[in-house]
């Protein structure tokens, strides 16, 4: 027993909530599909320091199916760049199945990477390269993501391959559209051949972790894509990803989603965690039953929708006062009301752009407006990341232009280094170790102060 097993008593619960659905049909366009067992139910969630969970059928391995789309596109994105991508395939949603025989009116492109035609188009962006066929680039990549070599089930690539006319025929249409740049027949069996990549529900689990964390896979600590691609894909998994239910998918379950045919189903929560499920009976849409109940069930119990980020507004700014009301204040009449016109305010945790801007105005409101000097207390400060710290300099470089005093405490140097400091800020900031010293400071560098 462990307390982390509070995690997997989740999943367990989802599991057994959920176990006893009996509605939906396993896919049979793809005759091999029907093998699998309709009673599997695995679940996994994997954190963004690799920490994994599971129950049930969470290591039978079947096809990634749709699944392979998002993480191809992400190749496809890594290769050639948005810019060159959204030439052949567009981003928007498409209200229809995912195997339409549809594509955009004007310009001929599929309407996204998740529906067939577009990631029929997606595949074949992917390049050769001298030491590798393009194949074997999306089969690299796609075990990059999962955090270990996988490889193809055959006999359900070769049940495909025979039953598969209707996404030739999508890969004839968009080569008649122009917006296929290989052959038809070549593209189509590079397609059939990642959706047979077999992978568990863990491995999806970590593959949706890899894009929540920003493109790093969280159990191997590589680098799969950027920042920038993790965060694209995403997006269109959230838009696109239950293709003609993903309005509904993204209303009610919030998080970007792809599901596919042979029964998986992932769901990434941003900076979060990645999750996945196996369950093989289908809706109408083609998506897991069980596994549409068991996210949407984990999404309202968890709090976990996308759009759900109440803000704790009492995380940031941990101190806005003046010197006179700290404990370590003197009795003497003279230092305390010296004190009253020091504003104090501590800050604490990581500081990103929503947390800086609460930092700047709590300094514009215990500070020098009323009282002629500022201390800024980082000492509890984790890390600032770029874009907060460009604005903490901006902001006390205004305080400096408009003559009041600041000071800061800030041992760990999370400012940068002094030089950094002084070129963003036009100042020599003083900088203190402890709070008591920087009030002293500020006290009496006060106008009058004597
Ligand atoms: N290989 C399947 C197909 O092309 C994938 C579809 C899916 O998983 N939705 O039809």
């Amino acid at each position: 027993m462990s307390a982390a097993d509070a995690v997997t008593d989740a999943l367990r619960e989802l599991r057994a909530e959920f176990i006893g659905v009996r509605e939906g049909q396993l896919a049979d366009y793809i005759p091999k599909l029907t093998l699998a067992d309709p009673d599997a139910f695995g679940l996994a969630l994997v954190s963004m320091d690799g920490h994994r969970y599971s129950m049930g059928e969470a290591e039978i391995p079947f096809t990634l199916q749709s699944i392979s789309k998002p993480f191809v596109y992400a190749l496809a994105l890594s290769v050639l760049g948005l810019d060159e991508v959204g030439r052949w395939v567009s981003a928007e949603p498409s209200g229809e199945a995912f195997n339409a025989i549809s594509l955009e009116p004007v310009t001929g492109r599929p309407a996204n990477a998740m529906v067939n035609a577009g990631a029929i188009v997606t595949t074949a962006l992917i390049p050769d390269t001298p030491d590798e066929p393009a194949f074997d680039r999306i089969l690299h990549c796609l075990g990059s993501f999962a955090g270990r070599r996988l490889d193809v089930d055959e006999e359900v690539y070769a049940s495909e391959a025979a039953t598969g006319d209707r996404n030739r025929a999508l890969a004839y249409l968009i080569r008649s559209a122009g917006t296929l740049p290989v052959d038809p027949v070549a593209a189509v069996e590079t397609y059939f051949r990642q959706c047979a990549v077999r992978a568990t529900a863990v491995d999806l689990a970590t593959m949706a972790a890899t894009l929540a964390h920003g493109g790093v896979n969280p159990l191997t600590g590589d680098t799969v894509v950027s920042a920038e691609v993790a965060a694209q894909v995403l997006a269109v998994m959230a838009t696109c990803g239950m293709y003609d239910a993903s309005g509904d998918w993204l209303l009610r379950v919030g998080l970007p989603a792809k599901s596919g045919v042979s029964g998986g189903l992932i769901a990434a929560g941003p900076a979060r965690f990645g999750l996945a499920t196996y369950s093989p009976p289908l809706d109408a849409s083609g998506t897991s039953v069980r596994g549409h109940a068991a996210l949407g069930a984990l999404s309202r119990r968890l709090g976990l929708h996308l759009m759900n980020n109440p803000a704790l507004p009492g995380s940031t700014v941990t101190l806005a006062t003046t010197a006179d009301d700290l404990p370590s204040a003197p009795a003497d009449d003279r230092e305390r009301a010296l004190r009253e016109r020091v504003g104090v305010v501590a800050a604490q945790g990581a500081l990103d752009f929503t947390a800086a801007e609460r930092v700047l105005y709590a300094l514009d409101e215990s500070g020098p407006e009323r009282t002629g000097s500022v201390v800024l207390d980082l000492r509890e400060v984790t890390t600032i990341d770029s874009v907060a710290l460009a604005m903490l300099h901006t902001g006390l470089s205004r305080l400096a232009g408009d003559g009041w005093r600041a000071a800061v405490v800030d041992p760990a140097d999370r400012l940068g280094p002094p030089d950094l400091v002084r070129e963003r800020t036009g100042q020599d900031l003083p900088r203190y170790a402890s709070r008591e010293q920087a009030v002293q400071y500020c006290a009496h560098a006060l106008p009058g102060a004597g």
